[in-house]
């Protein structure tokens, strides 16, 4: 057999920023895209819930009561996964039984004061704010001495374990790099060190080139599906310009960045056209007071959604055992969003 084709054989693909492989089976998709629309989700919210922990006014969990917030609202959580206070220490038995204390902050940013909203039925402008807001508490967090790495995300969709359908992320910032931006720490870095560029600066030249996973692109930033995305949907939103933290972007920046958000989530919306379920977050270099110019701010989007609003893709047999698989080839799903429009669903009609 001759001619390998990435769009017919099943291959493996290097993912350069974690250092990892996964196993891309595009035979197995052949079959024709089914392209069934499942009945839009009838859940209509209303734009103040008196029971949600997270509207105005009202009462948490710890008895604290929210401010009548009109843009974007930020509290430590009450039931946090790390905890400031924690005694030094830890387990070493033989190198084999290990253990150690670690302590943080978790933060809780609600988006908006309407229950209703999703960030793609929000305004750019509405959507800037939250972007300031991430970059204060960037700021604010990472210049702490016991903080070293802060992880800015979202978990959106009862799929995704979300709890709450108020519009909010989180922030959990803690002493140690936690394991993903640590791989990523090491593969940028022995990157730089070779060629004096960020592996995302070329990275993105080639996908610039190539367009091939490109999904969309403003001034400052660009969306495509990875080379080696794992996800079906999955997407990486890099800067234009290697800069290592969002405090580093301009006021032009940061707005950019904000259009930018609004117009992938209304493709992410409008794919199945129901709200999308996705994990996102920004990757940014740790805060230990170090300049890291390898590394290059980005965000990733990790959707569990396969062919529909109802089929998820779910990790496991040969994915916990072996690598990684996918079906359905990057280039496709990008193509895939880049035909969508940017008129919301729900704005049509
Ligand atoms: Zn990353």
């Amino acid at each position: 057999m001759s001619g390998f084709d990435t769009t017919e054989h099943p291959h493996r693909r290097f993912n350069a920023l974690k250092g990892e492989w996964v196993l891309v089976s595009p035979h197995r998709s052949k079959r024709p895209w089914q392209g069934q629309q499942e009945a839009p989700e009838g859940e209509q919210r209303p734009a103040y819930d008196p029971s949600c922990y997270l509207c105005p006014g009202n009462t948490r969990a710890n008895g604290e009561i929210n401010p009548a917030y009109d843009s974007t609202f930020v509290f430590t959580n009450d039931f946090a996964a790390l905890q400031e206070q924690v005694p030094v220490g830890g387990v070493n038995e033989g190198g084999l039984l290990r253990a150690e204390a670690e302590s943080g902050v978790c933060r809780v940013i609600c988006f908006s004061p309407r229950h209703d909203l999703t960030l793609p039925e929000m305004t750019t402008p509405a959507i800037r704010q939250v972007v300031d807001l991430w970059v204060d508490e960037f700021r604010t967090l990472g210049a702490r001495p016991d903080i070293n790495y802060v992880q800015i995300f979202e978990n959106k969709g009862q799929m995704m374990g979300c709890s709450n359908p108020h519009p909010h992320g989180q922030i959990w910032a803690q002493r140690t790099v936690p394991m993903e931006p640590a791989k990523e720490s090491t593969e940028q870095l022995a990157y730089f060190q070779q060629h004096q560029r960020t592996l995302l600066a070329d990275y993105l030249a080639i996908e610039l080139e190539k367009q091939e996973r490109i999904v969309i692109e403003n001034a400052h930033f660009v969306v495509l599906v990875p080379f080696w995305a794992v996800w079906p949907f999955e997407t990486l939103l890099i800067a234009r310009r290697p800069v290592q933290d969002i405090t580093q972007l301009t006021d032009e920046e940061r707005e950019a960045l904000a259009d930018i958000i609004r117009r992938l989530t209304i493709r992410y919306d409008n794919l199945f056209q129901i709200s999308f379920p996705y994990s996102a977050g920004l990757h940014q270099r740790p805060t230990d007071g170090e300049d890291h110019p390898e590394w290059h701010l980005h965000m990733h989007f990790y959707p569990p959604l396969l062919r529909s609003a109802t089929v998820r893709k779910f990790m496991v047999g040969y994915e916990m055992l072996g690598d990684p698989q996918r079906d359905i080839t990057p280039e496709f799903s990008a193509g895939r969003l880049r035909d969508m429009s940017e008129v919301h669903y729900k704005q049509v009609q």
